[in-house]
Formats: structure tokens, C-alpha cells, sequence
């Protein structure tokens, strides 16, 4: 089994026979509803297909564009509540209204003992501090800073590796600093593969880029490809073990 631990699957995908592909490679994708919408969208596709664990949460991105009374039949039933957080690079949301959206979030989290998926660009200092007021794990997605990491590890904090590890320093630092029993990859959907690596994709081609990050994971730590496969099943299997209510995944 192969786990991308956060991915978007959009309307092309879907066309594209993405779903086909993750069952016939036996992936296992953790993907994203980012607002209403996307909730309900994923929400069916995660019916017709039992290889996709739906994590939902309002996005940095729609902070102002969707109402959180909309997102909660969603993040009431979750196992994973996410992606959420802030972002100052990729949107003008203002970050005032960003703020409120991701704690009350994360309020819900703690209080239904859920993992939480975290979105942090630009704002990694701000996140690190306010995530220490609460105890949920949390899975932070493509850190993509070369600065902060150490606020994040004195906490329990998983990382999805982002598809630019063979590139990105930022990302080369997380793999060297994160311990394997904290590691996830992750694509993060087609076009943000797409956007990393400058060259058009195809769903079929996601096994070989997952594949290809958790080779590059199992050459800085120095084991076999094998063992950092096993060790993200046996990762996500704890996380979710944790969830309220418990998930229990069958590997
Ligand atoms: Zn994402």
C-alpha cells in the first residue's frame, strides 16, 4: 500500500480516472474537502471508493468566502479535520478573519480529540505558537520553511513530505530533522504536483512520484524503501486510532 497523506482530487481528476488509478495501485489518499462544496463532493466520492479517508476543513483560502455553520455536519464527522490554518503568501484573505476560522477549528478538533491537518504558509511562526495551547496531533502539511521546524518538533507533529524533496531545501530539512515515526508523503492532488515540478502530469503517474519521495526518505535515513513504507501504515494507523471517533484502518 502506498498512503498520500493529503491530496485535493478535483472535477478533471475525477474525469481523468484518478479514482481508478488509486484503487488498481492500492493507494491509500487522505483527501482534502476545503469548503462547503468540496465537502459534499469529496463526501460522495469517498462513498464510491473506500480507499479515500475524507479530511475536512474550511481553508485559509475560503476563510471569507464560506461560514463555518456550512462545514459542520462535515468537520462533526471527520476522522481527520484539515486542511486548516493561515496563509499570507498564496491569498489576501485577511488574516484577521483567517485567525478566527482556524482556532475555531481547532477548538472543534480538540474537543472531539481529532488530528488536524495544518496549512501554514508564510505564517509558520504564528502557527507553531498557537498550536501550543492544544494537545490534538496535528499533521503538518508540505512545511516548506527553512525556519521554525524546532517549535513544531517540541510537540507531537507529524509531516506530509511535499513532491519537491529532491529540490526543495526547506523540505530536504524535514526529512533530515522529522523522525520516520512521524513521516508521511504526500502529492497534495495534480496541480500542486504540476506546480512543483514544472511539467504536466497524469493521475496514473502518482504511485511513481509518492514512491519516489519515500526512496528519497529511505536514503537520508539510511533503511530500506520497504521500511518507510511500512512505517507510514503503522503512522497512520496510531493517528487515526486516536480520532473520536476511532478509526480503525485495515492494512
Ligand atoms: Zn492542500
Amino acid at each position: 500500500m502506498i498512503i498520500d497523506a493529503h491530496l485535493h482530487i478535483t472535477e478533471d481528476d475525477e474525469k481523468n480516472k484518478i479514482l481508478d488509478c488509486i484503487e488498481k495501485e492500492n493507494i491509500l489518499a487522505l483527501v482534502a474537502g476545503t469548503n462547503p462544496e468540496d465537502c459534499h463532493r469529496i463526501h460522495k466520492m469517498a462513498q464510491r471508493c473506500n480507499r479515500i479517508i475524507p479530511t475536512y476543513g474550511l481553508h485559509p483560502w475560503y476563510a471569507d468566502k464560506a461560514s463555518l455553520k456550512d462545514m459542520e455536519p462535515y468537520l462533526a464527522s471527520c476522522p481527520v479535520i484539515g486542511e486548516i490554518g493561515l496563509d499570507s503568501v498564496w491569498c489576501d484573505v485577511d488574516l484577521n478573519v483567517q485567525r478566527k476560522i482556524f482556532v475555531a477549528q481547532l477548538d472543534l478538533a480538540e474537543k472531539r480529540g481529532c488530528p488536524v491537518i495544518l496549512h501554514t504558509k508564510g505564517q509558520e511562526k504564528e502557527i507553531a505558537l498557537i498550536i501550543a495551547d492544544y494537545t490534538v496531533p496535528v499533521i503538518v502539511h508540505w512545511y516548506s520553511s527553512e525556519n521554525f521546524l524546532d517549535k513544531y518538533l517540541e510537540r507531537v507533529c507529524y509531516f506530509t513530505v511535499g513532491p519537491d524533496v529532491h529540490i526543495n531545501p526547506a523540505v530536504q530539512q524535514v526529512v533530515r530533522e522529522v523522525p520516520l515515526d512521524r513521516l508521511f508523503v504526500e502529492s497534495d492532488g495534480i496541480s500542486a504536483v504540476e506546480w512543483a515540478t514544472g511539467k504536466a502530469i497524469t493521475p496514473q503517474e502518482l504511485p511513481s512520484i509518492l514512491s519516489a519521495s519515500m526512496d528519497f526518505i529511505a536514503k537520508a535515513k539510511n533503511v530500506d524503501p520497504g521500511i518507510v513504507r511500512t512505517q507510514m501504515e503503522e503512522n497512520l494507523a496510531r493517528l487515526l486510532k486516536s480520532s473520536d471517533p476511532g478509526f480503525v484502518l485495515n492494512l
